[in-house]
C-alpha cells in the first residue's frame, strides 16, 4: 500500500520520529511545519492522509483541520490529530473540526500503523468511487453528487451485553439516531443482515462472547460488508482495538464513554456512510446506462454482445433449447419521413413496450439498433419461438401507435426473424446471422410476417 501522508507539527524532533516510523513501513511521507505550508501543501499535491498536530503556533490544528474540510478540494482527505492532550473534550472539538481520528503522544507504534492503515484503505475506496461518480457524471450528465448528507436520524443497531449500559448509549445518542438495542450477537447479525442499518455499535462487553467474532462476520456477509462498525472496549485493552482495526472495524471508543465523543463519532460514520451509498448508487447507475438504450430503456446492443454467449453456453450445458427472434419495423422510415423523427421517436418507444409485453421475464429484450430488435428466448424451442414471435406480430398490428400529442394513428406491422441454437452449441454471430436471413426472408416475401430459419 503505497500513499502519501503529510506529518504536521511545529516540533521537528516530533516529525522526524513519525516520519521514520512510517518511511519504515514504505509510506510516502511529506513534512510540514506550520499549518500554513500543511494547506498549501494539500493544495498543490495529492496527499492521502494527514497526521496533524493541534498545537502549533500560527494556526492550531483545529483551525487547518477546519478549512481542509471546508475546501472541495481537500475536504476527502483522512485528517488524524496527534496530540499530547488526552482530553475528551479536545477529541469532541477536534471531530467538531471534522478529523476522522486520534493518536495521543507518545504514539503507540501499533495503533499508528493500523489506524494509517485502515483511513488509506478507506481512502482508496472513497478515491475510487469519486473518480466513478465524476465519470458518471460527464456521461449522463446527471445533477452532481449534493452535498448534504441528510439530518434525519441515523439508523443504529446497538449490541451489548448488559441492559444498564444499552440505556445508557441509546439516550445518549437519541438526539442524533434511532437506537435499537440486542444482546444476542448471532441475532444482531441476522438483525443487521436484514435490516438497514446505517451503523453497528458493538461494546465489548459480553461475559462469554468474543465480540470481535461479530466483527467478523458482519465484515464477511455480503449485506453488511459496508456497514460501517464502531466497537466500544476497556480502557487499556489496546490489542482488541489493534485487532479490530485489522478485521475492518471502523473505528473506537474507550471506556468510560463520553457522550459527546460516541456523538461526535456516530455521527462521522452515518454520514460517511450516506456519502459512500450515494456514490455506489451513482456507480451503478453508471453501469446501467451503458447497457441501457437511453430512448427505449431496453437493453442495448452492447449488453446483448456481452450477455447472449452466456445464455447460449448455459442452454447448451444443460442440454435446453434457446431461440433468438431479430424484428424490424416495416417501411420505418416513412414515419420518420412523413411525420418527422420525435414521432418515429415515439413510435419506437411504444414498439418497446408491447415488446415488453409480449415476452417472460426470463426472455431478453434488446433494441439491436435503429428501429431492429432483437429477443433471447432461453427454455424455448422453435415451435414455442414461432408462438411467441406471431404474438408479438399481431400485438403490433392490432392496434394502431398513436403520434403524442396528435390525433393521428398509424398502423404499424414488423417482419419477423427466428433461428434457434444448434444443440451442440452455436455462436451468438451465428445464430443472429441464421436469424438475420430468416427476417431478410420475411421482408422479402411481403413484410409484416415471421419465417423461421431452416433448423
Ligand atoms: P423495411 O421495411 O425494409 O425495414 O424499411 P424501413 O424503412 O423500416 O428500413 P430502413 O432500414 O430503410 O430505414 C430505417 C429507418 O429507421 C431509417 C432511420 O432514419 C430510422 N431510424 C433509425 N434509428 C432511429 C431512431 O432512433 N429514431 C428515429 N426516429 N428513427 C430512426
Ligand atoms: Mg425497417
Ligand atoms: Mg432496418
Amino acid at each position: 500500500m503505497t500513499a502519501r501522508i503529510l506529518v504536521v507539527d511545529d516540533i521537528p524532533a516530533n516529525v522526524k520520529l513519525l516520519e521514520a516510523r512510517l518511511l519504515a513501513e514504505y509510506f510516502d511521507v511529506l513534512t510540514a511545519g506550520n499549518g500554513y505550508d500543511a494547506l498549501a501543501m494539500c493544495e498543490r499535491t495529492q496527499v492521502d492522509l494527514i497526521l496533524l498536530d493541534i498545537m502549533m503556533p500560527g494556526i492550531d490544528g483545529f483551525e487547518v483541520c477546519e478549512r481542509l474540510k471546508a475546501n472541495p478540494r481537500t475536504a476527502h482527505i483522512p485528517v488524524v490529530m496527534v496530540t499530547a492532550l488526552d482530553q475528551p473534550s479536545d477529541r469532541v472539538r477536534g471531530l467538531k473540526a471534522g478529523a476522522d481520528d486520534f493518536l495521543t503522544k507518545p504514539v503507540n507504534d501499533l495503533q499508528l500503523m493500523s489506524r494509517v492503515k485502515s483511513l488509506v484503505r478507506l481512502k482508496t475506496l472513497t478515491d475510487e468511487l469519486r473518480m466513478r461518480a465524476a465519470t458518471a457524471r460527464a456521461i449522463s450528465m446527471e445533477e452532481g453528487l449534493d452535498d448534504s448528507l441528510g439530518d434525519e436520524p441515523g439508523d443504529v443497531l446497538l449490541v451489548d451485553g448488559r441492559a444498564s449500559s444499552q440505556e445508557r448509549i441509546a439516550r445518549a445518542l437519541k438526539p442524533i439516531a434511532d437506537v435499537t438495542s440486542m444482546s444476542d450477537p448471532q441475532a444482531a447479525l441476522f438483525q443487521a443482515a436484514e435490516s438497514n442499518f446505517e451503523l453497528v455499535i458493538v461494546n465489548a462487553n459480553f461475559d462469554d462472547y468474543d465480540p470481535l467474532r461479530l466483527c467478523s462476520q458482519l465484515r464477511s456477509l455480503e449485506r453488511t460488508r459496508f456497514l460501517p462498525i464502531l466497537l466500544i472496549a476497556e480502557q487499556g485493552d489496546d490489542d482488541m482495538v489493534v485487532r479490530a482495526l485489522d478485521l475492518g472495524v471502523t473505528d473506537y471508543l474507550m471506556r468510560p464513554v463520553d457522550p459527546n465523543e460516541l456523538i461526535a463519532r456516530s455521527l462521522t460514520q452515518i454520514r460517511r456512510k450516506r456519502c459512500n451509498d450515494r456514490l455506489r448508487a451513482s456507480v451503478r447507475q453508471t453501469i446501467e446506462l451503458a447497457v441501457t438504450d437511453g430512448l427505449t430503456g431496453l437493453h442495448n446492443r452492447r449488453y446483448l454482445d456481452n450477455h447472449m454467449k452466456l445464455l447460449i453456453d448455459r442452454a447448451a450445458a444443460r442440454g435446453r433449447p434457446l431461440s433468438v427472434c431479430i424484428t424490424d419495423i416495416d417501411r420505418f422510415k416513412l414515419v420518420n419521413d412523413t411525420y418527422g423523427h420525435d414521432a418515429g421517436d415515439a413510435v419506437l418507444r411504444e414498439f418497446a413496450n408491447r415488446v415488453r409485453s409480449a415476452v417472460r421475464g426470463a426472455d431478453l429484450a434488446c433494441r439491436y439498433g435503429g428501429e431492429e430488435f432483437v429477443l433471447v428466448m432461453p427454455d424455448t424451442s422453435a415451435e414455442m419461438a414461432a408462438g411467441v414471435a406471431e404474438r408479438l406480430r399481431a400485438i403490433v398490428e392490432r392496434e394502431p401507435f398513436r403520434v403524442p400529442g396528435t390525433d393521428v394513428f398509424l398502423p404499424v406491422t414488423a417482419s419477423l426473424g427466428l433461428a434457434s441454437a444448434l444443440p451442440a452449441g452455436d455462436s451468438p454471430d451465428a445464430l443472429l446471422k441464421r436469424a438475420d436471413a430468416a427476417l431478410y426472408e420475411a421482408k422479402r416475401s411481403g413484410r409484416n410476417r415471421v419465417v423461421a430459419a431452416a433448423a
